[in-house]
């Protein structure tokens, strides 16, 4: 199971990569310098243009590394990251890291945590469009996040993992959040949708007084 999904969730992140192939083709041929293409980063961060807005529906409004949706937290506090930092310039495979390929939808809170966190060594097992941060990162029956047990002498993941405070409990508090906010949409039931409702207000309330 996905620690950013919930049980009410049918999107899988590792289905993600044909949409950003689409947006990467879709920019490359309207680019005339060669130079220029493979250069995505500034057509898609332009926030509400065409490109940006099929990158948020391929991530499906999610941050691609807590899951947290823009149902909840509004749309102005997410931003593009560069999973391997700017300063790097290119990938191992010589690519730029303005190429698609290396930006992810992320909230606010995990990109600027992020910030220029060295993943170079850990691009295979982090990099949120693989399926393999699933094994890594796993939800437990009390809503946080932890490092399976196999990865904790890992420095790189376990570096990754406090610097992005996925061990925080506001994680915990998102999650039963992203949950609220899934039930209250599939829930027909009047009286208990209107529980439900009334449960996440209170809890996005509590939410925003404490981040
Ligand atoms: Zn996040």
């Amino acid at each position: 199971m996905d620690y950013r999904l919930t049980q009410y969730d049918s999107f899988n992140f590792s289905t993600l990569q044909n949409s950003k192939t689409n947006i990467s083709n879709l920019i490359d041929t309207r680019v005339r310098n060669k130079i220029k293409k493979g250069e995505h980063y500034e057509k898609i961060c332009i926030k509400n243009g065409s490109y940006y807005t099929l990158f948020v529906n391929a991530y499906d409004s999610k941050c691609a590394y807590c899951g947290i949706t823009t149902d909840i937290i509004s749309t102005g506090l997410f931003e593009i990251d560069h999973f391997i930092n700017k300063t790097q310039k290119f990938l191992s495979s010589g690519i730029s890291v303005n190429n698609v390929e290396n930006l992810v939808f992320s909230c606010r809170n995990c990109n600027q945590a992020k910030h220029d966190y060295n993943t170079s060594e850990i691009y295979e097992l982090l990099h949120p469009d693989n399926d393999s941060i699933t094994n890594i990162f796993v939800r437990s029956d009390t809503y946080g996040i932890y490092v399976r047990e196999e990865y904790r002498d890992n420095t790189l993941i376990t570096g990754f993992y406090k610097k992005l405070h996925l061990d925080s409990s506001f994680r915990k508090l998102d999650y039963l959040l992203m949950n609220l906010k899934a039930m209250s949409k599939i829930d027909t039931k009047r009286e208990l949708n209107h529980l439900i409702l009334r449960l996440y207000t209170d809890l996005l309330e509590m939410r925003n007084r404490y981040i």
